[in-house]
């Protein structure tokens, strides 16, 4: 089967309603390309839960700031459309920019207090362009279901939190982080790091190691916790961190002793590369059981 390319709101319109029309379920899967197994993981849910997966690839430029990377983020639309493919999804909706930012648009969409803390702090419009491109994409998708990474943890809080408060009628799955071997998130970031930089790039998932095993031994202090993630993160030169921080796993308000679920969360520069990862101590009820 060859993936169907839909390029326009009209064109995906015209597919999704015809699939309604019979009654089909559909999946979203939004991604902004540069596809690896990551998001595969979440085709493959996907295609497992559906009848029908509409993947998106759009940079969207509106969740970048100034000086971020938009102009460098990779674009490899044909490369992606083989890994859909491979994972199983039948439709890609690829838009351009005024597709799904018509001239003059002034409408956008802003989730409030879930988005003040963590990545929120270091890039302040980040989660308006997630919310306001995703909003449009459930509309033009009208999907049963969307999949969404851990790896970006607050990002899908945010996007619950929007699709509760909108009232969308799509469920939202979140999906746990995909690694390699070594521990290192896959990312379509990675692929700035020098061999040597991915090497430090470590350091992040060693760290929350080092407190999930801090946290596995006993120890529910906040202080404590966070100290261990620090002290593993300090022994990595080159590693500029923009925050580490332990937060309530569904309101991401700052803790001081683990209860129930808790995020540790960590965002980091090494060379031209901004990181994140994280992980939950304790059990989740945002994030759904592995594939
Ligand atoms: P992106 O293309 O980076 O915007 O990511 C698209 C979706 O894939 C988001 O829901 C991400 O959270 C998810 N994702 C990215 N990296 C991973 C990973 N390593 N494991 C699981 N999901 C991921």
């Amino acid at each position: 089967m060859r993936v169907e390319i839909l390029r326009t709101r009209a064109e995906i319109r015209k597919r999704v309603r015809s699939l309604r029309r019979v009654g089909e379920s559909i999946g979203l899967v939004p991604t902004m390309g540069a596809l690896h197994e990551g998001h595969a993981s979440l085709v493959r849910r996907s295609v497992r839960d559906n009848r029908h997966t509409i993947v998106t690839i759009f940079v969207n430029p509106l969740q970048f700031g100034p000086s971020e990377d938009l102009a460098a983020y990779p674009r490899q639309l044909e490369a992606d459309a083989r890994i859909v493919e491979g994972a199983g999804a039948g439709i890609l909706f690829a838009p351009s920019p005024p597709e799904v930012y018509p001239e003059g648009d002034a409408t956008f969409v802003t989730v409030e207090g879930l988005t003040r803390g963590l990545c929120g702090q270091c890039r302040p419009s980040h989660f308006r362009g997630v919310t306001t491109v995703v909003a449009k994409l459930l509309l033009l998708a009208s999907p049963d279901r969307a999949y969404f990474g851990q790896k970006d943890a607050q990002q899908a809080r945010v996007i619950r939190r929007m699709v509760l408060d909108l009232g969308f009628d799509a469920e939202i799955v979140v999906l746990p982080t995909v690694r390699e071997p070594d521990g290192l998130a896959l990312s379509s970031r990675n692929r700035y790091l020098s061999p040597e930089e991915r090497t430090r790039a470590l350091a992040l998932s060693r760290a929350l190691a080092a407190a999930r095993a801090c946290f596995a031994s006993g120890e529910r202090r906040a202080k404590a916790l966070l100290e261990q993630a620090r002290r593993s993160l300090s022994e990595t030169p080159g590693v500029e961190l923009d925050y580490l921080e332990l937060v309530d796993d569904e309101t991401l308000e700052p803790i001081d002793t683990v209860s129930s679920a808790a995020l540790l969360a960590v965002a980091a520069r090494v060379g031209p590369a901004r990181l994140i990862d994280n992980v939950v101590l304790g059990a989740s009820r945002v994030v759904a059981a592995e594939e």
